[in-house]
């Protein structure tokens, strides 16, 4: 039914890694000391979080971004960057996570439940870090890799806290309207606009729903009107209301058979429910009294429905006379019902949106280039992510990682030729390969890479003494031996 389902669409952004620092160890009489420059910290995580404190999308209405604060810089003398700090989003029980084609990613269920929804970005090495045997003293560090981004829908089945049942025109809607327009702030959450007949309303630092179930007419029970699945609704309701209407020009309407017709209907329902709503609390709201007939009619039947056990209220969605003593009635049945409830089940279907391959590569033909070739693969696209392209030796790092992995020995076998144009996560090189380990690796502009627009490429003498580097320097790595394996040297999240 889809005019009880809350939706809302978020963006959030995990915080970014730090980039690690290069730096040199400076001591009094020992002006070469070792590489000291610090790791950059992670950024931090959005999470989603369910918390039964939490009953509607309300708040992401108001403040649809997100955003995790990012990892700092690793500074000189080893020391790392702080950590982003993780930012926790609470989301109501049974949100729905949707990916922004409307495809279901989530469902949260479960006090406590979390659902990492963008991750934080890898710090970068610092150049301590990055120092082995062949490399003593690195004169780069790692960049910080970005905080994912991601786009999510919400949804939220709201089954209403309050049901409203009553005939045709005894103010249902309008008690909605006022009800929830009682906090000002509320008057442009789109739920209200968009859902007349759900409303939220809010009760000293109570929130609930109040929905109208405008199906429940006699005759409902036998599909009449709009049916039983809208009379479902009410079946998870903690109180249902009735609204009577005291100033109604029928003159053979009296509130009191309203009252039992109605009921007479939910008795009919009840045995296609499994809960049994004759034991859910029922309220009477006696509508209309700001006119004289109104009032008094209230007032002649308020004994007699209070001497059948319910709760009576007399009031006006007009001048809103009765208004306040309802809503702090409603949300004291509304808490206790709550909290009397049993924890739902912590069963749980968590997908986790981020795939987490994270081992292999593949090269294939560049669609779009018949000369060209793209590397797909978690790890070779974070590489570049984390080399600064102004820095010949970061960028002979790469290098020696990308043939360490094997990318040059599959790019060799796929065909490629020097000078083949090799694209990695949006970056695109022009291929070199070189020995023993590496290949000397120079951009070419080309590709939409927006580091390309604001990085200046290597110049020549750049990588030149990078290549000299490498050559004269480096021995290759020993047989056998990993100087950061794999990922070894990764930053740890
Ligand atoms: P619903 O069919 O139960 O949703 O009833 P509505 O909220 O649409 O109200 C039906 C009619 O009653 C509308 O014309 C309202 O303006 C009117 N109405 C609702 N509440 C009051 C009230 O407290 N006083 C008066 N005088 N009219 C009311
Ligand atoms: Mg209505």
């Amino acid at each position: 039914m889809s005019r009880f389902v809350d939706r809302v669409a978020i963006h959030v952004a995990a915080g970014n890694g730090g980039n690690g620092c290069a730096s040199v160890h400076r001591e009094k009489f020992k002006p070469l000391g070792g590489p000291d420059g610090g790791n950059g910290g992670r950024g931090g995580d959005v999470v989603l979080v369910v918390d039964s404190g939490v009953h509607t999308l309300l708040d992401f209405h108001y403040r649809p971004h997100a955003r995790a604060t990012n990892g700092r810089q690793g500074q000189g003398g080893h020391r790392e960057g702080a950590t982003g700090q993780d930012l926790e989003l609470r989301v109501p029980e049974g949100t729905v996570v949707l990916g922004p084609d409307g495809e279901v990613l989530a469902d949260l269920v479960g006090e406590g439940t979390r659902l990492v929804a963008a991750r934080g970005g890898r710090g970068g090495l610092g150049n301590a870090a990055l120092a082995s045997r062949a490399r003593k003293a690195p004169g780069f560090a790692l960049l910080g890799e970005p905080g994912e981004e991601r786009d999510f829908v919400l949804e939220l089945k709201s089954v209403a806290d309050v049901g409203l049942i009553g005939f045709p025109s005894a103010g249902k809607s309008s008690l909605i309207a006022v009800l929830s327009a009682a906090r000002p702030k509320i008057a442009d959450y789109p739920f209200t606009t968009l859902v007349p007949n759900l409303g939220v309303v809010t009760a000293g630092d109570k929130v609930f729903t109040v929905a109208d179930v405008p199906g429940l007419i006699p005759g409902a029970s036998s599909g009449r009107g709009l049916g039983l699945d809208f009379l479902r609704h009410i079946e998870r309701c903690s109180v249902l209301v009735h609204v009577v209407d005291c100033a109604s020009e029928e003159i053979d309407r009296d509130p009191v058979a309203d009252i039992e017709a109605i009921e007479r209907e939910l008795a009919e329902y009840t045995p296609s429910l499994d809960a049994d709503l004759s034991s859910r609390p029922r309220v009477v709201v006696l509508n209309k009294i700001d006119i004289p007939d109104g009032r008094a009619l209230a007032e002649m039947v308020e004994e007699e429905l209070r001497a059948k056990g319910h709760q009576v209220f007399a009031v006006s969605t007009a001048s809103r006379e009765g208004l306040r003593e309802l809503t702090f009635a409603l949300a004291a049945i509304v808490e206790r019902d709550r909290a009397g409830r049993e924890a739902p089940e912590p069963t749980r279907l968590v997908l986790h949106p981020t795939a987490v391959d994270d081992s292999g590569f593949e090269v294939v033909r560049d669609p779009h280039d018949q000369d060209g070739f793209l590397v797909r693969g978690e790890r070779p696209e974070r590489w570049v992510r984390q080399t600064d392209f102004n820095n010949g030796e970061a960028v002979g790092y790469l290098a020696d990682r990308l043939a360490r992995l094997g990318v040059e020995d599959e790019l060799a076998k796929k065909g490629a030729r020097p000078g083949s144009a090799v694209t990695i996560g949006g970056v695109t090189f022009d291929w070199e390969p070189s020995t023993p380990a590496g290949v000397a690796v120079t951009m070419m502009s080309r590709g939409e890479d927006p580091r390309l627009d604001r990085t200046d490429r290597p110049t020549a003498a750049e990588r030149k003494s990078a290549k000299r580097v490498r050559r004269g320097i480096e021995e290759p790595p020993p047989a056998g031996a990993t100087e950061d394996g794999g990922d070894a040297g990764e930053a740890r999240r």
